[in-house]
């Protein structure tokens, strides 16, 4: 059976209450993401995590572009990466410098206008096989061959969730992007069993598919959404609810929602086309607040 996720059916998931309403109890969200050259997809990542409600915030980017990250969201810890070649960071380096500090975040992210490559592969294993007790959300280059070495988000037990667009899960998969365009819900539905994790495949509908099986869809949003920086926005919703102790599947399909309605709401106000993905964050407090 499949979930039209509505405000109905996201009632019946709660998102946690505030516990003692300290930014600790909200928990603090760790945004790996950016380049040199898309130094944007962190401080679009990082602030929808905090308008998720995230109580805390580290950002980690190429050093070379952390001054300017630091004054674009002054609400963040900002982590400097060593830059390598090629707009990688130094992955080494790199997971020496965040390994400690994913022991302490609530929720991790890693991918977002990242590299693709080798570097981005190599510090995602390093991470995801590292001490952190806390589920992660993978997007983009760090979604590439992830299926080939299923081994390691297999064994996060459920806590990780994937946000990749067709491309993407193609390169997850090892198949034909037009393979993926033809059965996006079988090509979610193959990668959720191969890596036992929550698989949100994005297009102009979205499946969620849980590592039980359990199939969610959302097919609202609207065309506005296909701009550039809009799944960062999503990726970073997901980890900053992810952060207040949401669980994997319920994080995955209220992000999705509150994205796409916050799409929706842009649509009517702005105009359906030509808003920017850095809009969409500042519409979830209300949206959550309407919702709930
Ligand atoms: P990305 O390609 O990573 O920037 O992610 C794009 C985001 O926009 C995803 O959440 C998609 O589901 C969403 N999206 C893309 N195209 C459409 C569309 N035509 N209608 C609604 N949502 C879309
Ligand atoms: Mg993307």
């Amino acid at each position: 059976m499949t979930i039209a996720i509505t405000a109905d059916t996201l009632r019946g998931l709660p998102l946690p209450d505030s516990g003692n309403g300290s930014k600790e109890a909200r928990g603090s969200a760790l945004v790996i993401a950016g380049s040199v050259e898309v130094p944007g997809a962190a401080i679009l990542a990082g602030t929808a995590a905090l308008r998720a409600g995230a109580g805390k915030l580290q950002m980690s980017i190429a050093a070379g572009t952390a001054p300017h990250a630091a004054l674009a969201v002054p609400e963040a810890l900002v982590v400097r990466l060593p830059d390598g070649e090629d707009g990688h960071v130094d992955h080494r380096v790199a997971a020496e410098v965040l390994l400690p500090r994913t022991e302490r975040a609530a929720a991790i992210l890693i991918g977002a206008g990242m590299a693709s490559g080798e570097p981005t592969r190599a510090l995602t294993a390093a991470l995801l096989t590292g001490p952190a007790q806390a589920p992660f959300v993978l997007d983009a280059a760090s979604i590439d061959g992830l299926c080939a070495q299923a081994e390691a988000v297999r064994a996060r037990g459920g806590q990780v969730v994937l946000t990749p667009h067709a491309g993407e899960m193609a390169r997850c998969l090892g198949c034909d992007r037009d393979a993926v365009e033809a059965d996006p819900l079988g090509a979610a539905r193959k990668a959720a069993e191969i890596l036992g994790a929550v698989v949100v495949m994005k297009g102009a509908e979205t499946w969620i598919v849980d590592p039980a099986g359990e199939t969610w869809h959302y097919a609202g949003g609207g065309a506005g959404l296909a701009t550039s920086g809009s799944g960062d926005v999503l990726a970073g919703l997901i980890v900053g609810l992810l952060a207040r102790g949401t669980t994997p599947a319920a994080a995955a399909a209220w992000g999705v929602f509150l994205h796409g309605e916050a799409g929706r709401r842009l649509a009517q106000t702005c105009g359906p086309i030509g808003f920017l993905a850095r809009e969409l964050a500042g519409e979830v407090p209300g949206l959550m607040r309407d919702v709930a």
